[in-house]
């Protein structure tokens, strides 16, 4: 992972500025400035259950950086190390509140989740979840549509501080769910202590059910771990017909994909998904 993050920020340096240090620090500022003039904007990506309802959406960040979209692969990474995911996340967590008290008031889209990307590095903030009650507060978003994705990193280290941190924002209405599920560090004898509402199967076997032989048995064997566990199966990354025929068939929650919808800047995710266009049509 790193090397690959190490090549994508290769392209925001100055080739002049030759060491290690002074790139970071650029990109770094570049970073803060982005963050202030507003260049992280929410994109929105739609879920479907499986009988192809609309129920949710996944916010997927972007930069917007002197005309160009750039994806969160290339500095997220970047973020984290640099700290910098923690302002850059409460500004997620800020702009995803407030879009769902905004489709609170829309008859169609009053009924959606929304689903936030959460690195480990804000889960590890003692400040986390004040700073969650506080937008919760501040925006009156219903907090029982907002779920936390998070990834398995959270079986790394300090489980008993990141569990209970889960808890206190549990019990604020929020969920949980866990992201790119069988890529990291699963230790499913784990799996039961944290306050799970779902596991989302990684794209990458979603991807390889239909030409890698070995492929359909794991999301099998996942969706059946998640329905003796009690968790919603959420899939990513469905690009054609056989995949979702095959998880519809398997018995999967709900599903998200280029096939049925790509992510959307969130104006146009409204517009789009609402049947009334709230306020931006
Ligand atoms: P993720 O949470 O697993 O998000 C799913 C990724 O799959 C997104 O990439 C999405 O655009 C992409 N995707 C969706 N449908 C398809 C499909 O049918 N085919 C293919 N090939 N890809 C599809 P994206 O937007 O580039 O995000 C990459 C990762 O960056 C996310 O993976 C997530 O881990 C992270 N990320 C995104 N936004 C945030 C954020 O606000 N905070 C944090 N901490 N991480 C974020
Ligand atoms: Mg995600
Ligand atoms: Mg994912
Ligand atoms: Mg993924």
């Amino acid at each position: 992972r790193a090397k690959a993050d190490g090549r994508n920020l290769a392209r925001f340096f100055d080739p002049s500025m030759q060491d290690a240090a002074s790139r970071r620090a650029s990109l770094e500022a570049a970073m803060r400035e982005g963050l202030a003039l507003g260049q992280f904007q929410l994109f929105c990506q739609p879920q479907f259950d499986c009988r192809g309802r609309l129920v949710g959406a996944e916010v997927l960040l972007r930069w917007q950086r002197d005309g160009e979209l750039v994806s969160p692969a290339h500095f997220i990474a970047f973020a984290e190390e640099s700290g910098l995911i923690l302002p850059l996340g409460e500004h997620v967590l800020k702009e995803s509140c407030r879009a769902l008290a905004r489709w609170h008031r829309d008859p169609t889209l009053a009924r959606l989740k929304l689903a936030v990307n959460v690195s480990i590095h804000q889960m590890r903030d003692p400040d986390f979840s004040g700073m969650v009650a506080g937008i919760l507060d501040d925006t009156a978003a219903p907090a029982e549509r907002l779920c936390l994705e998070l990834t398995e990193s959270v079986f790394a280290e300090n489980m008993e501080e990141i569990t209970q941190r889960m808890h206190e924002i549990r019990a604020q209405g929020i969920y949980f769910s866990l992201d790119d599920f069988g890529t990291g560090y699963s230790s499913l004898a784990y799996l039961n202590r944290f306050p799970l509402a779902a596991l989302k199967i990684d794209r990458s076997f979603v991807r390889e059910v239909g030409t890698q032989p070995g492929s359909a048995p794991i999301v099998e064997a996942i969706i059946a771990l998640g329905r003796k566990l009690k968790l919603e199966i959420v899939a990513e990354g469905v690009e054609n017909e056989d995949q979702r025929n095959f998880l519809v068939r398997g018995g999967c929650s709900s599903m998200q994909g280029f096939l049925l919808g790509a992510p959307l800047p969130m104006a146009e995710f409204e517009h789009v998904y609402s049947a009334a266009g709230i306020g931006h049509a």
